[in-house]
Order: C-alpha cells, then structure tokens, then sequence
C-alpha cells in the first residue's frame, strides 16, 4: 500500500469512472459536467479514471467514444489514461498489483475471506432462498474454511477462489450525502471483490483508487446508493479517509421509466452527435436536470447559460433528488437558440461533417463551394432546429441542374397554372442582366431584390395569382423539394443560367 498525500480540503479532486462496456451513456456526460462544474468553481482537479474490471462486458472501442464524445462536450479532465497525471495508470486493468495489497490486508485481518463455491451451488443456493422467500445473500459456507476443508463439501471449484468480504451484522448502512443529506441504504451481502480472475471488482477498485488518486467528493449515480455502505466498511476497515458522496438522481423518461441505452437511442451520447445537436446545447440542457435555471438578479429565471456560468454558482444543495425528466423537448429549442447565436462562419462549418457525410460536400471542398455554401448557411440559420436537416437544404445548390431531382410532393402539389407560372418566369428573369462584378451576383442585376420585382410584376400582377401560390411552383424547379430556403435568395445564389434551366426542365416535364 503506497503512502499517498491526502488532497487539503482547499483543493478538491473529483472524478468521473466510466466503465467502457459500450457507447458511452448520457449519464457520463450529465457526471462529469456536475463534477467538473465544482472542480473548476473551488480550483481543484477533475479526473478521469476509466473502470475496466468487469472483462465480461469489455468494448475496446468504448473507451475512444469516452474520450470523443466529453471532449466534443467540451468536458474534459486534467488526468486520465491519454493525459497521464500524478497517480497514472488512471485505467484500472493497468493497476492490479495496487489492489492486491489491500485485498491481502483484508484478508489477514478476517475482514475477507476466500470462496470456492462453484457458480452453479451458488444458483442453486438463490434459487432455494427465492422459493422459500428467504432474504438472498451467499450462505458462508466456505467462511472460516480452509481450501482442505471446503474441498471435502459439495459445490467446491477447483479453480482459483473469489474473495468475500464479511459483513458484520453492525454494519453501519447511513451515511452522509452531500445531495440527500443522511441517506440509509439496506444491508449489503458478502459481497465479492476480488475476482477468480484476479481483477477486483468495482466495489474494491473505486475504494482503492480513489484513496489513492486523493478523491476528496465522490459524485455518482443514484444507483450506487445500495453499494456505497460497502464502500464505507472498506474505508473504515483500511484505516482510510471517507471522502464526502454526493449522488446524483437518475435521469428519467417522461413516463417515469429510468433512461437505458436498450430502450432509448437518447442515452447514447453518440446518438446526440449523430442528431446534429450542438455540444454547448446539450451542456446547457443537462445542466438544467435536476438543477435549477440562473436566478438574475431582478428575480427572473434564465434557461440559456454557459459552463461557466453554471460553475460559478454551481451548489450541492441546489440539486433536486428527484429522478429529472429528460425531455428531449426541451432540448429541441435549447438547440435552436443555441444555432442561431451562432456566428455565421462557425454556423458553416458545422454544417460540413453533416454534408459531407450526407454526400452533398466532399471532405475537402473547395473555396467557391465554401462561399456558395456560406451563402446558403445565412438562409437556413433561422429555419433549423438540428445540424441535420441542412443536407436537404442544402444539397439543391450542389447538384448539377441535370440532376436535380423532383420530389413526388412537391411535384404532386402542382396545379394546373403550374405551366403559365414557369413561362412567365422563364420571359421575365430572362430579361434581368446578370453582367456585373460583384461575388454571387451583387452589383449585378441579378440579386434577390430584382428576381422578386420581376417575378411579383409577371406572375402576381401579370397573371393575378395570389403569392402563396404563385412561387410554388418556383421553388420546385429549383430545389426540387416543397420545402426550401427563400425563394428569391436562392435563385440569386444559384444564378441566372441555373435558375432557367431549372425552370424550363420543370416545364418541359409538365
Ligand atoms: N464505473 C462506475 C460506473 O460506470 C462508476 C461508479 C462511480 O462513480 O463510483 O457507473
């Protein structure tokens, strides 16, 4: 056991310990933000110590989607496995000689012991204790034995044993959190920590490591709750420091149900990413679960903040223990405000990844591409509530005129002056002059204000149909789609050549 100095109160060290047994849970964002929130107000450190002991549910790329998905949250930590740190290795299958002096402690100390029962009396002995309504737990059949002994019962492994710890029937099952106040939590079983395959098991790893990685306030879930009176037998069985706990509640569905990565795509931090929501959004969104919004200082509450807004005011006490809807709802408009305020260039660049991966953009547009689409950026900001509805947006300013297609509802919805409309635009834009000087057509007369006069002047004059139906079909021509970016703005980005060739394909189809 390695002396280690114990973190001063003035510096509290936090941590978040994911286990990467698959796409990373919105639960691991929603805890690192509330632990990173009070590391940064109180100056301290916030960790990151990835949990890999249970090799059964092991997923080698779980660790990666760990790092990708915090660090595009923007929640990142001051150690762990890929930034190294004081107290490295910060992944628990890396540091199984530290646990091991503990475990020998325990043991000589008749805190633990070993066991040999073979997986199949320990169904057994379940299965008899549910039928007879017994309270389940391990029976102690091999407490107090020797291998020798054990070996002569029934239900003996030969394999290497597990090690149990001996809960005493005194065990103290309150303690104090930071959220909760004091909670009780029911009398825990000889729980395992130590495994046959030599890796400890969650129980006695985040014990270990958190004494000795200086964890002054562990902040988990609620559903740890049960297990942490284990944990405080082993603090107290080691002689060790207890940090301060603080736990978190459970997010929930709106029907109440806890959130699960089997049932909803929305406790995969990937599927947010993937939606086209924005990492400061749903910063901001889980920040408001089980929190409440800034109070200003008229008395007004406010809904939209930054982390470091967040942080600075952040308070346990301010947490609701109330498992928090997680309405995605909410996080719809926060998405929304959030794109808008966006500055115009950095809108633009987030749309890349979506229209490259929708195959509207390469990777490596071009720079006439870029202003196109920066053009086009300016007309779909507003009209946005995910990343990923700008393809189809989009995608009309980037095909050849030949290839654009007509969508059947757009098309279904023509009417029957869908002909006349097209002709007189066709006579009517062709007469606009699009010689000029300026990029995208300012300075020549081919600009969005010039394509409305002559367009309203043919068709709404002209013909003397109503707007609403005179730009219909327009806009099908050149989008293809019934829902566009304005009309006129994107005929002045496609130009004048596209524009009528658009049309007269329309027509020419009719
Ligand atoms: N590895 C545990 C988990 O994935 C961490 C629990 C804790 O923070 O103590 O939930």
């Amino acid at each position: 056991m390695s002396e280690q100095p114990t973190s001063s109160a003035s510096s509290p060290r936090l941590r978040v310990a994911p286990s990467p047994t698959g796409d990373p849970h919105v639960g691991t964002a929603y805890m690192s933000l509330f632990n990173l929130a009070f590391a940064r107000q109180q100056g301290g450190r916030f960790l990151l110590r990835i949990e890999d002991t249970d090799r059964a549910r092991f997923r080698a790329d779980s660790e990666q989607q760990v790092y990708d998905t915090l660090h595009w949250l923007g929640l990142t930590w001051d150690e762990g496995p890929d930034v190294g740190g004081p107290f490295a290795p910060y992944r628990q299958s890396e540091r199984l000689d530290t646990y091991r002096p503990y475990v020998e402690r325990l043991l000589a100390d008749g805190k633990a012991y070993y066991c040999w029962c073979s997986g199949e009396r320990l169904a057994q002995m379940r299965e008899v204790q549910q039928k007879t309504k017994q309270p389940t737990g391990y029976d102690r059949l091999c407490h107090g034995k020797t291998r020798e002994e054990r070996a002569a019962l029934p239900g003996f492994t030969d394999k290497d044993p597990v090690v149990r710890m001996f809960i005493p029937d005194d065990a103290p099952l309150t303690f104090e959190d930071l959220i909760r106040g004091t909670v009780s939590a029911p009398r825990p079983d000889d729980q395992v920590i130590l495994k046959a395959d030599g890796f400890p098991t969650y129980h006695l790893a985040v014990v270990v490591d958190d004494h000795e990685m200086g964890i002054t306030h562990v902040v988990r879930g609620e559903e740890w709750i049960s297990s942490t009176p284990k944990h405080v037998l082993l603090y107290q069985w080691l002689g060790l420091d207890l940090p301060k706990f603080a736990h978190m509640p459970l997010l929930r569905n709106t029907d109440k149900s806890k959130i699960s990565k089997r049932k909803n795509p929305a406790a995969r931090l990937t599927w947010f990413r993937e939606e086209g929501y924005l990492p400061e959004a749903l910063v901001n969104f889980l920040a408001l679960l089980a929190y409440p919004p800034i109070l200003e200082a008229d008395g007004t509450e406010r809904e939209v903040f930054t982390f470091r807004e967040f942080s600075d005011g952040f308070d346990w006490k301010k947490v609701n223990p109330v498992g928090p809807i997680f309405d995605l709802k909410k996080l719809d408009w926060l998405n929304g405000v959030y794109l808008r305020e966006l500055e115009l260039g950095d809108f633009t660049s987030r749309l890349l990844p979506f229209l490259e991966r929708d195959g509207v953009l390469s990777g490596n547009p071009s720079l006439g591409e870029l202003g196109r689409l920066k053009a086009v950026a300016e007309l779909i900001q507003t009209r946005i509530a995910h990343l990923t509805e700008a393809s189809a947006l989009v995608r009309p300013f980037f095909v050849a005129d030949d290839a654009l297609e007509i969508a059947e509802d757009a098309r279904g919805q023509l009417k029957d002056d869908a002909g006349q409309v097209l002709d007189a635009a066709l006579a009517a834009l062709g007469d606009i002059d699009d010689q000029g000087t300026g990029v995208l057509g300012t300075d020549s007369g081919w600009n969005a204000a010039a394509i409305e006069a002559a367009l309203r002047k043919s068709i709404v004059d002209g013909l003397g149909i109503k707007p609403k139906f005179a730009f219909g079909p327009l806009r099908t021509a050149v989008s293809g789609a019934r829902i566009s970016p304005p009309l006129f703005e994107s005929m002045e980005i496609l130009g004048k050549a596209s524009t009528l060739t658009r049309l007269q394909a329309l027509r020419d189809s009719l």
